[in-house]
């Protein structure tokens, strides 16, 4: 079975004024549908077509050969994942443990929009920025072009894109307003509850 485009999980016009339709339309519609056509075409007749998306990330990651197949698999798997990290009106504050936990690793909620913010805008070119579960502790951390903390053995519980095409036509050169947005208005605190309890 060929993998299939995630559908958004909201309107194009939901994160509106934060992200816009035409946005979610070039970067859904086309950027992350050109990452699922293309790992299908070369995964066709090779044994990953029968595999499980987070199989083929696992398996190729180490490959200089499998290159390609990596970085299609992975964005294929990064944007479903950046997708439902964000919700028409989402920011505000985590809850209850999740709550605690963030407290404990950056301080308080505003540590965690810091140093996120530090990775996101940090990441030289295209990448991504994550808050992981690694060895039951909270962090972030910056991965370049279609890697993932997978690969690391560490549990992803949010992601922001930060590849120009996340943000050029909302944003232009300034990627730190669209991190802004995206901790302030965008983020999904439930997603990432439901991620950390599972990871606990
Ligand atoms: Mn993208």
């Amino acid at each position: 079975m060929p993998f299939e485009l995630t559908p958004l999980p909201y309107d194009k016009s939901a994160l509106e004024p934060y992200m816009s339709a035409k946005t979610l339309e070039f970067h859904h519609d086309k950027h992350h549908k050109t990452y699922v056509d293309t790992l299908n075409k070369l995964i066709d007749g090779t044994p990953f077509a029968k595999a499980q998306l987070e199989e083929i990330i696992e398996h190729s990651a180490e490959d200089e050969k499998q290159k390609t197949i990596f970085n299609n698999a992975g964005q294929v798997w990064n944007h479903n994942f950046f997708w439902q990290s964000m919700r028409p009106g989402g920011g505000g504050v985590p809850q209850g443990d999740l709550a605690k936990e963030i407290d404990k690793a950056f301080g308080n909620l505003d540590g965690f929009k810091t140093k996120f913010k530090e990775a996101a805008t940090t990441q030289f070119g295209s990448g991504w920025a994550w808050l992981v579960m690694d060895k039951n502790k909270l962090d972030i951390v910056k991965t370049g072009n279609a890697v993932n903390p997978l690969i690391a053995g560490q549990k992803a519980l949010v992601t922001c894109d930060v590849w120009e095409h996340a943000y050029y036509l909302d944003y232009q050169n300034r990627r730190a307003d669209m991190v802004q947005a995206f901790l302030d208005h965008l983020i999904n605190w439930d997603f990432i509850a439901s991620n950390f309890n599972k990871a606990g």
